[in-house]
């Protein structure tokens, strides 16, 4: 019998189910295993009682005969979302100790489907950063080798998962946060339409960007998460769609006989390393045995979608993170001389080095005399890509490629050069921009056996198909299943 953090999410349910396991038991066993993996860095904050009593009360649902579909699974959610139970920090100190008067729309829902909470996971300060190095409390680690980084901004999650410290998680995805570190641990995440899921209780960095999403092990798990997810949210969220929730396990396993898959030209040029560019060849030729067309498609902008973020996600930070002042909540500097400096002071400690950085490139993008250089002019080149994918989908039904140009680095070897950090989100970016659909799902190993993910890219609400292509690709491969050392090795930490 397989151990219980070896079970999907699919499986488990059933288990809890059934009754052959309570949702109890399930939670201490993955509490135990949280702490005895603590120096992954996966978890920021844990607590015990409080699991637990949402454990009993989800035994109880089940033993009145209730049948939400994540009845008694644990999960964790990525400490960007607030909650009423735990802290909720954003990875920065100047949330440190913060707890929310309400619990974010997103977990909320997964609450009432039954998921039980097992705690908050690392990230990012304020989910800037694409290896979760810039988290004010301490850096994540990669389970496939604990001296390299699980990506970001939600590596905790991606961490979590692939060390089988949760079931699932959640993210959150601004520029690639869920579909990078998904990339990076060799698990499956989903960044949804923009406005599918609800931003109300998400800590908002680049507001017309953030969207929540799944991360679990397998491309089912992340369609029984995200049908839980998602949903029309009027009166609290202004952009969520007015889509009722949708099943996403409906169009699992249908066949992608005739499926045309779009291989954009600009997704494999010379930046792309080769051991990456041989495992996302062998999981194309995998779709292609499974019926699937591979046509040549052109995103002839790709490599705009680098400067038009760094202007536009800023731009919308400096404005979203006006909030932190010392006033309502978070961080106060302890001496000031007026209202100023307490205003200062309390910035200058609260804030991480990157955050300070796209506060700083935001306001000037749109200061007086700029704005129409950079702001203006990014906004209108974000136009143009949501239009070059309109124009790929009359050649295609969704998108191939790869989610990064190289595997997981190492800690601390690109942590003082942020514009590295930023050049290797060229293949996330396109589709955050453009608001569609974007997946991550193992296709294999490179250099030093570390995961690859392949990108898939749909268009507007084609979450299901996305899912299920990645679904038969994970039917007749087994890389979702390989185990990473750290998960029965209690890591050792080396640098
Ligand atoms: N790496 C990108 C950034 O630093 C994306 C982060 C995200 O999606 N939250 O902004």
């Amino acid at each position: 019998m397989k151990p219980l953090h070896d079970l999907t999410v699919a499986e488990l349910a059933a288990k809890l189910r059934a009754r052959e396991v309570s949702a109890v038991e399930t939670a201490r066993h993955f509490l135990a295993r949280a702490k005895s993996h603590e120096s992954l860095g996966a978890y920021l904050a844990i607590d015990e009682d409080v699991t637990l009593a949402q454990a009993r009360a989800a035994d109880a649902r089940i033993a009145a005969g209730e049948t939400a579909p994540l009845l008694g699974v644990p999960i964790a959610h990525k400490d960007i979302f607030v909650t009423r139970d735990f802290p909720s920090t954003a990875g920065s100190k100047m949330l440190e100790g913060y707890r929310s008067p309400f619990d974010a729309t997103v977990v909320d829902r997964l609450a009432q489907a039954g998921a039980v909470c097992l705690g908050k996971l690392n990230c990012d300060e304020f989910a800037m950063g694409s290896s979760t190095e810039n988290s004010a409390y301490r850096p994540a680690r990669n389970p496939w080798d604990p001296a390299r980084v699980p990506g970001g901004s939600s590596g905790g999650s991606a961490v979590a998962v692939a060390a089988r410290l949760a079931p699932a998680a959640t993210g959150t995805d601004t520029g690639g946060s869920i579909r990078q570190p998904a990339s990076f641990c060799g698990i499956t995440g989903i960044k949804p339409t923009y406005g599918r899921a609800s931003r109300y209780g998400m800590i908002a960095f680049a507001s017309s960007l953030d969207q929540a999403g799944p991360m679990a092990r397998t491309a089912q798990d992340c369609a029984l998460l995200l049908s839980a997810m998602c949903g029309p949210d009027p009166d609290r969220d202004s952009t969520s769609l007015e889509i009722a929730p949708e099943d996403f396990t409906r169009s699992l396993g249908d066949a992608i006989e005739g499926l045309r898959i779009g291989i954009p030209r600009e997704f494999f040029g010379a930046g792309l390393a080769p051991d990456v560019r041989q495992a996302i060849d062998t999981a194309l030729a995998e779709l292609r045995k499974l019926g699937a067309r591979l046509v040549e498609i052109s995103l002839p902008r790709t490599e705009l979608s680098i400067p038009v973020y760094y202007i536009i996600a800023p731009a919308e930070a400096s404005s979203n993170l006006s909030r932190y002042d010392g006033v309502k909540f978070g961080h106060r500097a302890r001496q000031y001389s007026d209202l100023t400096d307490m205003y200062q002071k309390t910035r200058a400690e609260g804030f991480g080095d990157e955050v300070k950085r796209r506060i700083m490139v935001g306001t000037y993008v749109l200061s007086h005399g700029y704005y129409d250089a950079y702001y203006l002019q990014a906004q209108k080149i974000r136009r143009m890509i949501a239009d070059d994918f309109q124009q790929a989908f009359t050649q295609c039904d969704v998108i191939a490629g790869p989610v990064a140009p190289t595997v997981a680095w190492k800690l601390g070897e690109r942590a003082d050069d942020p514009v590295a950090n930023y050049l290797a989100d060229i293949f996330t970016l396109p589709a955050s921009l453009a608001g569609l659909p974007g997946l991550s799902v193992p296709c294999g190993f490179g250099a030093f056996g570390l995961p690859v993910g392949l990108q898939l890219i749909g268009n507007y609400l084609a979450e299901a198909r996305l899912l299920n292509v990645a679904h038969r690709l994970q039917q007749v491969t087994d890389f979702h299943q390989r185990i990473p050392v750290a998960v029965d090795a209690v890591p050792e930490v080396r640098s």
